[in-house]
């Protein structure tokens, strides 16, 4: 048996570790191989274009895109911002109505605020307590001035998969551009831009074990053509939708990732979903009160998120030194925010501070979910005994314990 390292990195939606072989392609980019790919002169640009397109290729063949629908960006916040601007700035002759969702990534969500500011009207569609979209109500939400839908296809924080053909269908009949934020998606679930009818979609190298500053968007060049407006203006590459020097190493390494997750889709998500399975039902199996936030079977394989009931979190976090997991809050410097995502599926503020997100990842092993469980079921136990919560129930105040567990029933149902 390996012997475990601590801590034990359970937070794969928050970033990956590169893996090992990635590295390895990247490494001759640094030192030897470090041409501009824009250099048309010499060597050492065309052997950069060249891995360039190689990690092009790579890319569109896993997503079923044509190589030159692929655009490199920083990441899949510039990708994100890029598709949302560039395509209302695009098409606002047409209309200037967009529709999204509650639960998007802050990346998503700012920008289309930013939009909002800029004179469009987005529509945010709420969404159930499991953290799906109703299809009636994103149906009935579209007006002849809608010319974006933009839906992620799995959510960071509760796993949720959204069936985007379904919407992809909608968007291709009443002609209305769709985007959709593929960053948690990509290299878990199938992921295939014909059959799900996306329009454009945002990746990112450093969720699937790839580095961090580089990432992707599809535009799809035909049935329909997508038109958009670069938001980077410079020296044109990328056929003019995202100027500066190309990041090749990153794109190397990207490409990698992209080549590795092609290799083990079959496998891999079954063998990281054994062992969130065996994390849920070893806590629920020794815990009570614990809730499992967002849906059980139409999730992340890698993704688990529960509710410890009378447990803050970030106490819970502070005790639990020797395993990196994440609040399902956003933390903005020390005030700890209850997230917007658990908010938006029904959750109370206490339940939402006592939310923790794991993130499985290629590199866990059933020792440190064995591990992750003991600790947790000590660490719970520990911390209920002195939970503040909880001994409202003693201190007479019955009613309003009464009243959270009244609702946490209801979201639950
Ligand atoms: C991480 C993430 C992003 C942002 O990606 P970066 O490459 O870090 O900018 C966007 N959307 C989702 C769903 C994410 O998980």
């Amino acid at each position: 048996m390996n012997e475990m390292k601590f801590p034990i990195y359970l937070d794969n939606h928050a970033t990956t570790p590169v893996d090992p072989e990635v590295f390895e392609a990247m490494k001759p980019y640094f030192l030897e191989k470090f041409g501009n790919a824009s250099s048309k002169n010499h060597s050492f640009g065309w052997e950069a274009e060249s891995a360039v397109m190689h990690a092009r290729k790579t890319i569109a063949n896993f997503i079923n895109a044509n190589p030159k629908e692929i655009y490199f960006t920083s990441g899949a916040t510039e990708s994100i911002n890029l598709a949302h601007f560039g395509i209302a700035e695009a098409y606002s002759h047409k209309g200037k109505h967009i529709i999204s969702t509650a639960v998007e990534h802050s990346a998503g969500n700012d920008s289309l605020h930013k939009l909002e500011e800029r004179g469009f009207e987005v529509t945010y569609l709420p969404v159930n307590h499991e953290g799906f979209l109703d299809i009636n109500l994103l149906k009935d939400s579209i007006k002849d001035s809608t010319i974006l839908i933009s839906v992620m296809a799995a959510n960071n924080e509760i796993g949720t998969i959204n069936d985007i053909t379904e919407i992809g269908k909608i968007c291709r009949e009443r002609g209305i551009i769709f985007h959709t934020d593929a960053t948690q998606a990509l290299g878990k679930i199938p992921f295939d831009v014909q059959k799900s009818l996306v329009d454009a979609a945002s990746f990112s190298s450093h969720k699937i074990y790839g580095p961090k500053g580089v990432g992707g968007i599809y535009i799809r060049n035909r049935n329909p053509r997508v038109r958009i407006i670069a938001q980077i203006v410079g020296g044109g590459q990328e056929n003019n939708i995202r100027s500066g020097t190309l990041n090749v190493t990153g794109i190397v390494g990207f490409g990698k990732a992209v080549e590795i997750c092609s290799r083990v889709i079959e496998e891999e998500p079954v063998g990281i979903k054994f062992l969130r399975d065996k994390l849920y039902n070893g806590l629920t199996s020794q815990l009570d009160d614990v809730l499992l936030n967002g849906s059980i079977d139409q999730r992340l394989p890698n993704n688990l998120n529960l509710c410890f009931k009378y447990v803050r979190s970030e106490v819970f976090i502070s005790s639990l030194k020797e395993i990196a997991v994440s609040t399902g809050s956003a933390c903005s410097s020390s005030t700890l925010k209850p997230s917007r995502i658990l908010k938006a599926i029904g959750l109370t503020d206490e339940m939402s501070t006592s939310s923790i997100r794991f993130g499985l990842g290629r590199f866990n092993t059933i020792e440190e979910i064995d591990y992750t469980v003991k600790r947790i079921v000590e660490i719970v136990k520990h911390l209920r005994e002195a939970s503040p919560l909880k001994s409202v129930e003693s201190s007479g105040q019955k009613q309003s314990i009464e009243q959270i567990a009244k609702r946490i029933e209801q979201q639950s149902e």
